[in-house]
């Protein structure tokens, strides 16, 4: 079958590989789409991964075989894929925090993932999903999975003041999910225009194209400046110090992009303001299921965000290489092997 290898640093490889067997307990996935994620991206410019893995966690796709115990699914049958590779005994596992899994593994890193025609996957790893809802949206749970954790564990609450750094498809979906959480203001920065055209969809209460302190500390005009939570999201971690410096008083920081080096923190702003960094390793397999129900239910909106759809054979140029360019006009892209 064919797939797209991942060598290291900015190297991607097309290859033919044998297509996997499904073991007794294991369903054989016909991949209709994979998600290029922000950590893929991260790992194709820093080479941040294992190389010789095949890369894709976000995946959709089509039930194709199953081994001998598998009772749960018939050939067909539409799937969505939690990738989170889980012990189910662990620790962390037993008390509902399965993203800390002492396993430290998911599809696309610790196991061939979907940027190939097949992926092999325990059963209870799957998730039936709805008619009502196109393949391409079968695609996000992933993200929107991640939204759902970090509001939980930055202990997100209603009526607060929330600064969005970063509009890709995190910042998106987390300006989507805020408003049903309710947040009572939202301000977004994004300097791709594309990107902030799609946020102004979804009504936040100011839209900017850079961080301008003055003006974002003093929107929420209330006698202490600053915001309750900022969601730092762009992919650039060195925004961390200007997320400190937007952040209220005792505000929280949200950090979900992540960064392979030591990064420099103003210390003084931050233990004088007393503020809390609170970093989002991804989401539970209850998250995801959550996730599903949010766009099932049409309460999240995917459309406007799953920008291109693409073959496997044009994945570096078409794929990685785009979406690693500041100026490029796409969010989310699908491979489609
Ligand atoms: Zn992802
Ligand atoms: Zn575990």
């Amino acid at each position: 079958m064919k797939a797209a290898k991942y060598e290291g640093k900015r190297k991607i490889t097309i290859v033919d590989i044998p297509k996997p067997i499904p073991k007794n307990d294991e369903v054989l996935v016909q991949v209709k789409y994979a998600g290029i994620c922000g950590s893929d991206l991260e790992a194709y410019k820093t080479g941040l991964y294992p190389s010789n893995i095949i890369m894709g966690h976000e995946i959709i796709g089509y039930v194709a075989e199953k081994g001998s115990d598998v009772k749960k699914w018939k050939e067909g049958d539409r799937v969505a894929v939690f990738p989170g590779l889980i012990c189910g005994k662990c620790h962390f596992c037993r008390i509902g925090q399965d993203n800390l899994c002492v396993l430290e593994g998911s599809l696309g890193f610790g196991q061939n993932g979907g940027f190939s025609e097949y992926i092999h996957v325990k059963e209870d790893s799957l998730f039936p999903i709805s008619d009502t809802i196109p393949d391409k949206h079968g695609t996000v749970f992933d993200q929107i999975a991640t939204v759902l954790l970090a509001l939980r564990v930055s202990d997100f609450i209603p009526e607060c003041y929330s600064v969005i750094l970063g509009c890709g498809t995190m910042g998106q979906f987390f300006l989507q999910y805020l408003k049903i959480a309710g947040a009572k203001t939202i301000v977004v920065v994004e300097k791709n225009p594309n990107r902030l055209n799609v946020a102004n969809m979804f009504n936040p209460d100011l839209a900017l194209t850079k961080v301008v302190l003055v003006k974002i500390r003093r929107f929420a005009k209330r006698e202490f400046g600053g915001a309750d939570f900022v969601f730092e999201c762009t992919g650039f971690p060195t925004l961390v110090n200007d997320a400190i410096n937007i952040a209220r008083k005792g505000g929280t920081v949200v950090q979900i992009g992540i960064w392979d080096k030591p990064l420099e923190i103003n210390l003084l702003k931050y233990v004088m303001n007393q503020i809390r960094i609170q970093p989002v390793w991804s989401y539970t397999k209850e998250d995801f299921k959550n996730a599903i129900d949010l766009v099932v239910k049409k309460m999240i909106d995917p459309e406007p965000i799953v920008t291109k759809i693409i073959s496997l054979d044009d994945i570096v140029e078409e794929g990685f290489e785009c979406a690693i360019d500041p100026e490029t006009t796409d969010i989310k892209i699908l491979v489609e092997p």
